[in-house]
């Protein structure tokens, strides 16, 4: 940054070893800058560090060579299977390696390269190495320099350098894209490893004490560490000081934006007595659990202030969320104003309606509907009583936030989203005037630190407890030999007068095979079960013909639901005993969690049977069988995908995490979440001195996200 060049802010294309051509290649990795490229970080690590001498090898031992190409070709064997084989030589002597049934390698692996290989060593005419992992340290073509690219020559020559086979090396390997070779990326930061750090200097977003506290290292120590590592175990703590640096920016900006909406939008306070709560509270069967006690505590205080609340409420299935929302509508209610609360269909949203007649029948309290289906004289009457503040508590869907409907005096929106995220509604909902307290419903529980990084800005309420008396849902997960006792056993359920889904998954591909499946199953289980109404429920139907089926199903006459996952998550029949869901290894544990929450509604035992196309079942299939907890599931779901996948482009407003991994990285994360709010509690403008340099590092991560971000 000092003097007027920088080469941190500058093109990578006039890096050494870059050039214009190599530049929008980089581009492609979202390498634009030399900031960019300090911040290209290996992915993994080959560790050279106990590279045994190719003499030395034993047979049945695992080994980890060095050594340069010689003579190599596919050669096939008599059961025609094709094997390349490869005769590598370091300083002591040599050896062949062997990889059966990858004959393509001969395109990617040169005489006169020079390899890095780990695997067994076997027997086979002699020693032979077949090798689980290998890596092109370097290209004997890039070693004869022969392009005309002056600078592509120098930075070829460096990577050799940097390469020699000599143990104790760690060789970084890069994220790499066509065109542009993990190595050629390791040449490229090699050469400029030295001027890039310099340049950074000193400088280093995150103040000296804090890194002390949390034991990390300098920004310039980790990243030269993280580009050059002397030894593997150096790596995971330079890791952890990037994470560390991720989270405390992101969750820096979510602290600016939900300290923006606690001060820069007027907000009700709601602070009349709580005449109707109370009554509420009375009038319920049953005592509402601590954790339910807990969330509407911490509601009923945000509510009070007059900041305007912007909460997640966080529960699994039938965890009892819709008590604690509905003390939430009486609280806005009890103070005058209006609340509503939005569902994501007209289904869903009648049953929401139901329910509140139901709980709140004592309290002599109408709620008033507004959806599509309410039309003509109907609509113009509820919007009226809306608008004129007659309608005190409002059940709807998206129909509420469209135009033409005015409130009198909105205080409260709840967003029943189940496990939709509503992004947009919650922009939608801060674009208006004097700011409606919200409260946001989930019924898809995840992990605390995910929760944290998507929804920083969000205050989190979580009920991570059942109303005590269920009876556990019993999951049985099998194999296609089990079909038949299933279907048994599913025939004595509707006998005896209970109801069952059966689930097909969706085929993202193709909605037609998907019907297809559904409907063989359909007319299947019709001539199974002659005496049952069965319907099928998929994609393909009109939504008339859907919201039918589903309301037959509803009512009791189905006795049987054929169906795609279009049924709607939040739907509850308490007679349902039975969730059968096929070919279960294409839902993620999520979606089968919400699925298997449709049924042990109601006082019956309930049970869940869940077929698996393939031999064995997997890893998150037998966790699903083992655990009903959803946060308990969310974290094991956390676990076997990788966060990679929870980020996913489908999600809405995804935040992507380059360097945090949730799991190693929680503590980093509450440690980031406290600095962060405790920073904007004071200087939300991030004016202060001390705090000018958050400001800037925020500015430039902003405008790199612009570029990172996924919202799709
Ligand atoms: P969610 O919306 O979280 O899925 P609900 O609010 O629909 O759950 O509650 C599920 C069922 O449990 C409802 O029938 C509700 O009346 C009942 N319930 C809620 N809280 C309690 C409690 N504390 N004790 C007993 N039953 C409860
Ligand atoms: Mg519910």
């Amino acid at each position: 940054m000092k003097g007027g060049r920088s080469i941190l802010r500058g093109s990578v294309q006039y890096l050494k070893g870059v050039g214009p051509r190599r530049a929008e290649r980089f581009a492609k990795l979202d390498v634009h800058t030399g900031r960019d490229l300090l911040y290209h970080l290996p992915y993994r690590y080959e560790d050279a560090t106990t590279v045994d001498a190719i003499s030395e090898l034993k047979v049945g031992q695992d080994a980890t060579v060095i050594g340069r190409v010689v003579s190599k070709g596919v050669i096939p064997t008599r059961r025609r299977l094709r094997v390349f084989r490869a005769v590598i030589r370091d300083g002591s002597g040599h050896i062949e390696c062997a990889w059966p049934g990858r004959p393509w390698l001969d395109r990617t692996i040169d005489k006169g390269d020079l390899l890095l290989a780990s695997g067994p060593v076997r027997f086979y005419h002699g020693r032979q190495l077949q090798p689980r992992e290998h890596i092109v340290l370097s290209r004997a073509s890039d070693e004869r320099g022969a392009s005309g690219d002056g600078s592509a020559e120098r930075s070829a020559r460096s990577g050799e350098h940097g390469e020699r086979p000599a143990a104790g090396r760690v060789f970084p390997v890069y994220p790499a894209t066509e065109g542009l070779t993990h190595r050629q990326i390791r040449a490229v930061i090699h050469l400029n490893l030295a001027s890039l750090l310099s340049d950074l200097g000193d400088e280093d977003p995150i103040p000296g004490d804090w890194l002390q506290e949390l034991s990390l290292p300098p920004l310039a120590e980790a990243l030269r560490t993280l580009h050059r590592p002397s030894a593997v175990a150096r790596v995971e703590r330079c890791q952890r000081r990037l994470a560390f640096e991720e989270l405390f920016f992101l969750q820096l900006l979510h602290a600016r934006a939900r300290a923006r909406l606690r001060h820069e939008v007027r907000g009700v306070a709601f602070d009349a007595p709580p005449t109707l709560t109370r009554s509420l509270l009375k009038a319920l069967p049953f005592e509402l659990t601590a954790a339910q006690r807990r969330a509407w505590s911490e509601i009923e205080a945000d509510m009070g202030r007059p900041a305007p609340m912007n909460r997640l409420l966080q529960g699994d299935v039938g965890s009892g969320k819709t008590v604690v929302a509905a003390l939430a509508m009486l609280k806005a209610i009890e103070a005058g104003r209006q609340a509503a609360i939005m569902a994501p269909t007209e289904l869903l949203a009648e049953q929401h309606r139901r329910t509140f007649e139901k709980m709140l029948g004592p309290l002599d309290l109408e709620p008033e509907l507004l959806t599509g289906a309410v039309t003509g004289k109907a609509r113009r009457q509820a919007l009226e009583r809306i608008g004129a503040g007659d309608a005190r508590l409002i059940v709807g869907t998206h129909a509420l936030i469209q135009e033409g409907v005015e409130f009198a005096s909105p205080g409260l929106v709840v967003i029943d989203e189940q496990h939709r995220f509503g992004v947009e509604q919650r922009r939608r909902l801060r674009e208006s005037g004097e700011a409606p307290d919200a409260l946001v419903m989930s019924a898809t529980p995840i992990p605390r630190s995910l929760a944290l990084v998507l929804y920083g800005d969000l205050d989190l309420s979580i009920i991570d407890e059942l109303p005590p008396g269920r009876r556990p849902i019993r999951t049985a997960v099998r194999g296609p030999e089990s079909r038949d006792a299933a279907f048994d056993f599913l025939g004595d359920q509707l006998a005896q007068g209970r109801q069952a889904y059966v689930i097909y998954p969706l085929v993202e591909e193709s909605e037609a095979l998907e019907a297809r499946a559904a409907t063989v199953m359909f007319e299947q289980l019709q001539a199974r079960f002659p005496d049952i109404a069965v319907r099928l429920l998929h994609g393909r139907l009109s939504s008339a013909e859907k919201d039918e089926a589903m309301r037959s199903f509803l009512a009791g006459d189905t006795g049987l639901l054929v169906a795609t996952t279009v049924i709607e998550v939040g739907i509850d029949v308490p007679n349902a005993t039975v969730m059968i869901i096929e070919d279960a290894e294409r839902f993620g544990l999520a979606q089968l969690h919400q699925l298997r929450g449709r049924v042990g509604r109601g006082a019956e035992q309930s049970y869940c049977i869940v077929f698996h196309a393939s031999e064995t079942p997997s890893e998150r299939l037998i966790a699903f069988e083992r655990k009903t907890d959803g946060f308990e599931l969310a974290e094991e779901d956390l676990r076997i995908r990788g966060q990679g996948d929870l980020f996913g482009k489908e999600q809405h407003g995804a935040v992507l995490l380059r360097f945090a991994q949730l799991d190693r990285d929680f503590d980093l994360l509450e440690a980031g979440r406290r600095r962060a709010r405790a920073i904007v509690e004071t200087d939300a403008g991030l004016s202060k001195s001390a705090h000018r340099r958050f400001r800037h590092e925020l500015d430039l991560r902003y405008a790199r996200r612009e570029a990172l971000y996924h919202v799709g």
